[in-house]
């Protein structure tokens, strides 16, 4: 399926590529995935799976994947299982609903369960890998300790199908507001959310401000004034090349001014 990932994509720029659909009905995936063991388990593993497109830059557009039709809750008892298409506002909401720990900052917080997995994705100490017990990689279940997270990052590689969590009460309404208002502070429109990881013991935003970078945009793309790590699409281009071309710049300055070399939280596709 040829996809243009200019629209999907909430920066709204990319080229338009080829994505493979993995559909979980149509392969007859049943819940222990025995239906991947014919396409062979590191089948999946080739390809690079995207999700709702809330934190890439697809550019060169190479071995695209999707998943579709995984989008189960599950209630296993000691724990919940959640399919890698379920929205993080939907896990945020059963989370929520049955009073359990862990998915507080997910309320705007955009993806889906595999993009969030992937990228670790959190606000300040709290993040998905931090309530996790398993997940299934290329149809294979792995727990947690055997998984190699960092921040923001799921280093070990392959397709995320579904992911289980403990179950433990205790939904912080505290926790969400105080997540609600650090939204409060960033821009809208069309964005990735923050470019680069924050390099530890500094921030991100703050390296970029002191480099010149806060403001500064190639037609239309650039670092938010608002917030300077938040790469926003202000106009109508939809080339990914002024992205990177933004990213090259900044990454050039703050290591001029710092010598530190920012790593990007964006993926490149
Ligand atoms: C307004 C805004 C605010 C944001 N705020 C935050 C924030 O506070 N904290 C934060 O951490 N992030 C934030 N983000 C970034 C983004 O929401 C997260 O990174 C989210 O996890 C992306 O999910 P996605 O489904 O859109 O994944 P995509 O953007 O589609 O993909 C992200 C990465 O995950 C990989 N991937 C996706 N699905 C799978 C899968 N099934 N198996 C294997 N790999 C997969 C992709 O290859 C890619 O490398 C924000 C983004 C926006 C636009």
């Amino acid at each position: 399926m040829l996809v243009d990932f200019s629209k999907h994509s909430s920066l709204g720029l990319g080229i338009s590529a080829e994505v493979k659909i993995f559909d979980r009905e149509e392969l007859g995936l049943d819940i222990d995935y025995k239906g991947l063991k014919e396409l062979g388990l590191n089948y999946l593993g080739k390809f690079n799976f995207i999700g709702r497109g809330n934190n890439i830059l697809v550019y060169r557009g190479e071995k695209l994947a999707s998943l579709k039709g995984f989008d189960h809750i599950l209630d296993l008892g000691n724990l919940i299982e959640i399919g890698a298409n379920v929205k993080s506002r939907d896990m945020f909401k059963y989370f929520k609903e049955h009073n359990f720990i862990g998915a507080e900052f997910l309320a705007h917080l955009p993806g889906e369960l595999g993009g969030l997995i992937k990228m670790n994705a959190g606000m300040k100490d709290y993040e998905i890998s931090n309530m996790l017990h398993s997940c299934n990689i290329n149809g294979k279940w792995v727990l947690k300790e055997e998984l190699d997270f960092e921040y923001r990052a799921l280093k070990t590689k392959g397709a995320i199908l579904a992911a289980r969590f403990l179950k433990i009460p205790g939904f912080s309404k505290n926790l969400e507001a105080i997540c609600l208002k650090m939204r409060a502070n960033q821009p809208g429109g069309k964005t990735c959310g923050s470019c680069f990881k924050n390099p530890k013991g500094n921030y991100a935003g703050k390296l970029l401000e002191d480099a010149g970078m806060k403001g500064f945009f190639v037609k239309g793309v650039g670092f938010s004034e608002k917030h300077a790590n938040f790469l926003v699409n202000t106009g109508k281009e939809t080339n990914p090349d002024i992205a990177l071309e933004v990213i090259d710049l900044a990454k050039a300055k703050v290591f001029e001014k710092s010598g530190i070399n920012l790593e990007c939280e964006l993926a490149l596709l």
